[in-house]
C-alpha cells in the first residue's frame, strides 16, 4: 500500500488529513513534531510523499525538508503553507519540497496533488526498485540490509540473496535447483543440501518460532515458498 506521512502539529487538521488519505487509498503514518518526522521516515523507508506543516513546536518544517532530503532523493515532498506568506511557497521549493498546498486546502485537493506526485516519482514501481517491503519486512536493495519491524537482521550475502529471490517472488513455491542456481549460479556443481542448511540458518534469523516457521515455509519434496 502507499504510504505518505503527514506532519502537522494540529490535531484537528492532522486527523482531518488522515482520514482523507485513507478514503483515497493510502496509508496514513502521523507525527506532530518535526523530529517525530524523521523518526517515523526512518522506521519506514517506503513512504512515498511526506506532507509537511511549517510552523511546527520544535525544528520548523523547512528545515525538516531539507533532513529529509539530504538523505532522501526519491520521496515526494508537499508543504503546507499559509495563503498569506508567498515566500513561504519559495521558501519550500527551495529547500527541495516538490511541491506546496496552500491552508485552508480541500481534500480532494491534497489528494489530487499526492496522486500526482505518486506518479511522478513513479509510484510503488520506482519505490519497489530502492525497496521490498513485505509484511514486517523491509529490504533495502541498494546496501543490501534487511529488517524485520524496523530492526536490522545480519544477513551473510548468500542469505541476502536467497531473501531477495523469496521477497521478489512471493507466494511462489520455489524448487531447491531453482534457488541454487539463481544464488550460487548456473555452474555451480555442490550439492542442493547447501540450500537447505542455508535456509536453517535464515529461519533462525527471521522467524519468531524456527519450529514452526510461517515466512519461509517448505514445500514437501520440492523446495521453499516465501510468505509475509
Ligand atoms: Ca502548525
Amino acid at each position: 500500500m502507499k504510504k505518505v506521512l503527514i506532519l502537522e502539529d494540529e490535531e484537528n487538521i492532522r486527523s482531518f488529513v488522515v482520514i482523507n488519505l485513507k478514503r483515497a487509498g493510502y496509508k496514513a503514518l502521523e507525527a506532530s513534531t518535526g523530529q517525530q518526522a524523521l523518526d517515523r521516515l526512518k522506521e519506514h523507508p517506503d513512504v512515498g510523499v511526506a506532507i509537511l506543516d511549517i510552523m511546527l513546536p520544535d525544528i520548523d518544517g523547512f528545515e525538516v525538508c531539507r533532513r529529509i532530503r539530504a538523505a532522501n532523493k526519491q520521496i515526494g515532498i508537499i508543504m503546507l503553507t499559509a495563503r498569506t506568506q508567498e515566500m513561504d511557497k519559495i521558501t519550500a521549493l527551495m529547500t527541495g519540497a516538490d511541491d506546496y498546498v496552500t491552508k485552508p486546502f480541500s481534500p480532494a485537493e491534497l489528494t489530487a496533488r499526492i496522486d500526482a506526485l505518486y506518479r511522478r516519482i513513479g509510484g510503488e514501481g520506482a519505490i519497489a526498485s530502492d525497496y521490498l517491503t513485505q509484511g514486517p519486512f523491509v529490504m533495502h536493495v541498494r546496501n543490501h540490509t534487511l529488517e524485520k519491524s524496523g530492526s536490522p537482521i545480519r544477513l551473510t550475502q548468500v542469505e541476502y540473496a536467497i531473501m531477495k529471490l523469496f521477497m521478489q517472488n512471493p507466494g511462489r513455491a520455489l524448487s531447491r535447483e531453482e534457488i541454487l542456481s539463481a544464488v550460487w549460479g548456473k555452474d555451480y556443481e555442490g550439492e542442493l543440501k547447501i540450500v537447505d542448511v542455508n535456509i536453517r540458518r535464515l529461519r533462525i534469523k527471521i522467524e519468531d518460532n524456527t519450529a514452526n516457521p510461517v515466512y519461509i515455509t517448505t514445500v514437501w519434496g520440492y523446495g521453499y515458498k516465501w510468505g509475509a
